[in-house]
């Protein structure tokens, strides 16, 4: 009895400083290790102001191992990866983020959209679109729409585009009523037999826009309905006036179909005087050879634009209709000027500086909307 007494007398204080001792132990590792974990982080922080990429990942991964619950080095290591191309990493770390129980709404929100990026960087299209979708509702929403926005303009989804882009119109994330047309004329190409209808919508959605009327123009003029296409086009140049080098072209050939040259001249001539151009001085020449054939006086109106402007578009065309002292030169001469003229005719985008002979609507350099200018290299 009385050895039992002493032994449990004797373990007692030895069970005590056992405890003491592992209670110690345990202190220690945690602080050790918490002492680590801030210096992990800061190494990695120090690897990443010194753009040191790889290096940065290590410390990051190390202080991710130290402390697997704290989501903001998490968030940091997914974007490490994403930012260096490592998409599938990027994917594991914000999934594994998803996965966890234990985060706060915002941070869930923060993973999923931190997802989404993850896979439109990668290029994985409809898994973007998933994620995307996800971040309906939350604080991403509108950036999530214009991302999928994109994605659809990239696929050529006129009417999936169409659908985001009045929602986002109706979210007050300013107007989308010209992308909107520009969607509905993209659709109107593909579709033919609705191309009128789709046209028409084009032209209610964006009244000033210049587009919707220029193709419902064209549709008309194809049709022989050149008295509505002319009618379209001189509404076009109160309600698009910017558009003004574009729609002298079109404007005059259904000008000349509808037999309305006696109206349509004198007002080209009359904007003319406003707002000098290449594009609106070559259809007033048009129009004044259609209804004088042979007369000099048209060609007069190149002269009249050489005085106000150093021209080289005008003074080829010019050239181009004169009989020279020594005319057996005149096709050489006009092929090198012709040559000299090509560059300065095309049109530039404004985004970008892409260059092309034709106007377009959406940059096929950089993808922006609207972006070319009306006017010619020339006179820009
Ligand atoms: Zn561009």
């Amino acid at each position: 009895m009385e050895s039992e007494l002493n032994w449990i007398l004797l373990g007692l204080p030895i069970a005590f400083g056992l405890g003491w001792l592992a209670s110690r132990l345990d202190l220690r590792q945690w602080r050790m290790e918490n002492r680590q974990n801030p210096r992990a982080y800061f190494r990695g922080l120090n690897f990443l102001l010194n753009e040191q990429q790889d290096q940065a990942i290590d410390a990051f991964i190390e202080a991710v191992q130290n402390d697997p619950d704290t989501s903001e080095l998490h968030f940091a290591l997914g974007n490490l990866f994403r930012r260096r191309g490592e998409y599938e990493r990027a994917v594991r770390v914000h999934e594994h983020l998803l996965a966890r129980g234990d985060i706060s709404l915002a941070d869930r929100q923060r993973a999923q959209h931190a997802l989404a990026l993850d896979y439109l960087k990668a290029g994985l299209i409809d898994r973007a679109e998933d994620a995307l979708l996800k971040l309906e509702g939350t604080p991403f929403e509108q950036e999530a729409r214009l991302a999928r926005l994109a994605n659809y303009e990239r696929s050529r989804d006129w009417s999936q585009a169409a659908q985001i882009a009045r929602q986002l119109d109706q979210a007050g994330q300013g107007s989308f009523a010209t992308r909107l047309a520009h969607y509905l004329c993209e659709q109107a190409s593909a579709q033919p037999e609705q191309a009128l209808a789709l046209l028409e919508q084009a032209r209610e959605t964006a009244p000033h826009a210049a587009r919707p009327r220029l193709e419902l123009a064209r549709l008309q003029l194809q049709a022989g309905q050149a008295l509505s296409a002319c009618a379209i086009l001189e509404d076009a140049l109160e309600a698009a006036p910017s558009a003004l080098p574009l729609l002298a072209a079109p404007l005059a050939e259904a000008a000349m179909a509808a037999d309305r040259v006696p109206v349509v001249l004198p007002r080209l001539q009359a904007l003319y005087r406003q707002s000098p151009g290449i594009d609106l001085l070559q259809a007033i020449v048009t129009l004044h050879q259609a209804s004088a054939p042979g007369a000099a006086s048209a060609r007069d109106w190149y002269i009249q634009h050489l005085e106000q402007e150093p021209s080289l578009v005008a003074a080829s065309r010019w050239i181009a209709g004169e009989r020279l002292e020594h005319e057996q030169f005149h096709p050489l001469v006009q092929r090198a000027l012709d040559h000299a003229v090509g560059p300065l005719l095309r049109y530039r985008c404004a985004a970008c500086g892409f260059e092309a002979k034709q106007h377009f609507w959406q940059c096929p350099g950089c993808q922006t909307w609207d972006s070319y200018p009306a006017r010619r290299v020339e006179e820009l």
